[in-house]
């Protein structure tokens, strides 16, 4: 079984550098603000998610890391991994660590299914896949490849048994 993960929102609580793109209307989402290198290192993981994250991965043969931050946070984010889920390079499990590239734009929803299609189906087309993200856009989309779970709130519903 195949565990697609997202990181923001997902595993890594955003909520120090959400005001930067959760400004109220006409004002522009600041998403360089945002993704920036000295913020993105303030998150905290969410507590849930450490907690259930070992049982989960039990059942789990292989991990993409599958997030829409930008390549040039790459060493940050897979320090970041390692140190609050044991999910960097030196876990096994992890084949690959996904993010976007530069000067990609995109939604985030066409950039992950861009990735499903050409990275994730050729490889793990028949195999069961849980998708996990925080974006509903992505959900609906990844449902049509597996079972899609919506974080944080599914965090707590596996540590709760439900
Ligand atoms: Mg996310």
């Amino acid at each position: 079984m195949l565990l697609v993960l997202d990181i923001d929102g997902t595993l890594a609580n955003t909520s120090k550098r959400d005001h930067f793109i959760d400004k109220p209307e006409p004002s522009p989402e600041d998403w360089e603000s945002f993704n920036a290198i000295e913020n993105v290192v303030q998150d905290d993981p969410f507590l849930e998610a450490q907690f259930a994250l070992p049982d989960l991965l039990e059942e789990i043969d292989e991990i993409i890391i599958l997030s829409g931050r930008p390549e040039y946070t790459r060493d940050i984010t897979i320090d970041w991994l390692e140190e609050h889920y044991n999910l960097g390079l030196s876990n096994p499990k992890v084949v690959d660590v996904v993010l976007r590239p530069g000067r990609d734009f995109r939604k985030a929803r066409k950039f992950k299914e861009g990735i499903i299609f050409d990275v994730i189906l050729p490889e793990y087309g028949n195999e069961e896949i849980i998708f996990v993200d925080d974006d509903l856009d992505n959900i609906e989309m990844m449902s049509k490849f597996g079972e899609a779970w919506v974080a944080p709130k599914i965090w707590e519903e596996l540590i709760r048994g439900s």
